[in-house]
């Protein structure tokens, strides 16, 4: 898994930097997130969560989502939408209230 970072909608806020657990996202000279050592990531998912701009995107294996496949974030809230992008365009969306998420 990795994740690809859109240098357009990146404004340099740097919370990512700070969350991930293997510290392998740096700034660039433009100040900017980019990912250093992207076959080291293991898809937590905590930096596109951290991201209130949606400029990271996770690469769903096969398995889950499909080749090709994108997840990004949207956080209203208490409640993450789970955004998943087909490869085709066409997307899903799961809503998950934070209030819930740790429930067994
Ligand atoms: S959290 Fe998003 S906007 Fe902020 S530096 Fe990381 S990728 Fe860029
Ligand atoms: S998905 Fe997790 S391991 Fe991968 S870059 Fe983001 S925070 Fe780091």
């Amino acid at each position: 898994m990795s994740i690809a970072i859109n240098k357009t909608k990146c404004v340099g806020c740097k919370k990512c930097l700070s969350v991930c657990p293997g510290s392998l996202l740096k700034e660039g000279e433009n100040g900017k997130a980019f990912i250093k050592y992207p076959k080291d990531c293991w898809g937590c998912s905590s930096c596109i969560k951290e991201c209130e701009f949606k400029a990271i995107s996770l690469y769903l294996g096969a398995d889950i989502g499909g080749r090709g496949s994108k997840l990004t974030t949207d956080n209203k809230g208490d409640i993450v939408h789970w955004v998943i992008e087909e490869k085709s365009g066409e997307m899903h969306i799961i809503d998950v209230n934070r209030k819930d998420s740790n429930k067994y």
